[in-house]
């Protein structure tokens, strides 16, 4: 392979060639601007994007590292911090931070319970954390990071966490115990009043990863449908993440962390007195803080206001009880479990889902494809308002086209059945080697899978996860390495 090697043009290049040539790269981007985008996109309308970023380009130097140089900074995020706090019911004293998204959130949670658990359980030496099979990776990636134990309890038939589960799994060395408001998977609240009793009778600490509930939750049970009380106001809960840049619809890079006091967030701090170059102190992972997702985030909060959300929250849940019901009248589709708010997973009893996905894809449509069990991710915010009936009709079609047998849907299982055979005879970093390529085969540009049936299919068939961990890593290297043009 002759790789093109990237570096800096000799001669910069004119402002017009190059905002022309981003144009063209972005043509190849998934369309969100039509509503056919889901879960990596919120979009609450043109006005609430232009002034989010009017806000951010105001604040596109300032640095959020230092609030003595930026107190217009520090205002801003103090003041969101305490309005998120005010809804989640945090009666004047929560403690908390802005960060860049829910995974630093979620790792600034899990630092806090392992140095809390440090100055109050000094005998543990290796802390563990207690969650749900469906909580968000980025706990794992904690776990990975700062060297705690993440303890995976499986969900019960209704994809919440298993009360009983929890409590078995609870040992002498868990700090933590984690539930979700909504999980990301099926959209189902965990019985967070159970978990939150667990640990306060234990002593230890409770974190409620609400990063993708927080900012509709509170409107949705003003609205009046019923929600599974998740918030401070529920004894033992001790944090909760909430990101903005997700149903709060604030510029990418926000999402806030909160305590329940100050004596918690206390563990979060970091400082170091002895470098040449001064006193150091940081509040979260990152040195340098953007000024403008902080400034952007705040500035959207108060555009909207309760009003302005319980406007965009009425017809998103309006959006998705549509969905929902028509997901479920389409023969052999149902969304799984009971979604309290609009992120929701479609599964197929007689069919292949991800062949119905595939489908999906060639009329535009961008959903995430799920596993154990196999299914399809709808996160429904205001961009979809108008695209329900769309996405119905052609989620009706595609499954009738995945039921046709075809020579695509025979092929898919011909490579299927290939991967099987190999895995049975192959050395298992063969096999990944040859699973990739198979996946590229059946990738468009980069190696991304236009059909991914086969590729799941595929990854099915390995015969253990860590062949096909080493595969996932060969395709992130992939897409971190210059596409050879
Ligand atoms: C999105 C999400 C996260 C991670 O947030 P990022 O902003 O992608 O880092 C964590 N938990 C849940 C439930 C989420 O939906």
């Amino acid at each position: 392979m002759t790789e093109k090697r990237i570096r800096l043009p000799e001669h910069g290049l004119s402002r017009s060639a190059i905002l022309a040539e981003m144009d063209a790269a972005r043509g190849h981007d998934v369309h969100w601007q039509q509503g056919q985008v889901f879960s990596l996109v919120f979009d609450a309308g043109d006005e609430v994007n232009e002034l989010a970023k009017a806000a951010y380009t105001t604040f596109f130097s300032e640095n959020g590292l230092n609030p003595t140089a930026f107190p217009s900074l520090r205002r801003f995020e103090t003041e969101v911090v305490a309005m998120i706090g005010e809804l989640l019911s945090g009666q004047g004293t929560t403690a908390g931070n802005m960060t860049t998204g829910g995974t630093e959130s979620i790792l600034m949670a899990v630092l806090t319970a392992r140095e809390w658990a440090r100055a109050n359980r000094p005998k543990i030496a290796q802390p563990e954390v207690v969650l749900p099979s469906t909580a968000h990776p980025a706990f794992d990636k904690a776990a990975h990071y700062f060297g705690v134990k993440a303890v995976r309890v499986p969900v019960g038939d209704d994809f919440r966490a298993d009360v009983d589960a929890t409590r078995r799994a609870i040992t002498l060395d868990t700090v933590l115990v984690v539930g979700s408001a909504p999980s990301y998977p099926h959209g189902v609240v965990d019985p967070i009043p159970e978990l939150a009793a667990l640990a306060q009778q234990r002593g230890i600490l409770c974190h409620v990863d609400a990063c993708v509930g927080g900012m509709m939750l509170p409107f949705v049970r003003r609205l009046g449908y019923p929600v599974t009380p998740f918030d401070f106001a529920v004894p033992g809960v001790t944090s909760i993440s909430v990101d903005l840049h997700k149903y709060g619809y604030a510029a990418k890079g926000a999402s806030v962390i909160l305590y329940r006091n100050a004596e918690l967030r206390r563990h979060q701090l970091f400082a170091t007195t002895d470098w040449p170059g001064g006193i150091y102190a940081s509040p979260t992972m990152t040195g340098t803080r953007p000024g403008g997702a902080i400034a952007a985030a705040w500035a959207v909060l108060n555009f909207l206001g309760e009003e302005g959300y319980l406007r965009i929250v009425r017809t998103v849940m309006q959006t998705t009880v549509r969905l929902r019901d028509g997901i479920n009248a389409i023969d052999g589709l149902r969304v799984l479990g009971q979604p309290e708010m609009s992120v929701l997973a479609i599964a197929s009893d007689k069919d292949n889902i991800y062949e119905i996905g595939d489908e999906m894809s060639v009329r535009g449509w961008h959903l995430d494809r799920q596993q154990l069990p196999p299914s399809l991710h709808l996160t429904v915010n205001y961009a979809h308002r108008d695209v329900a009936d769309r996405f119905l009709l052609d989620l009706a079609q595609s499954v009738l086209e995945a039921r046709e047998p075809s020579l695509r849907h025979s092929s898919n299982e011909l490579a299927v059945k290939a991967a099987r055979t190999a895995t049975k005879i192959l050395p298992g970093r063969l096999v990944s080697g040859v699973t990739g390529h198979a996946s590229a085969l059946f990738g468009g540009e980069a190696g991304l899978p236009q059909r991914s049936a086969a590729m799941y299919g595929m990854m099915g068939a390995l015969p253990n996860r860590g062949d096909l961990r080493e595969l996932v890593l060969d395709l992130l290297e992939g897409f971190t390495t210059p596409a050879s043009k």
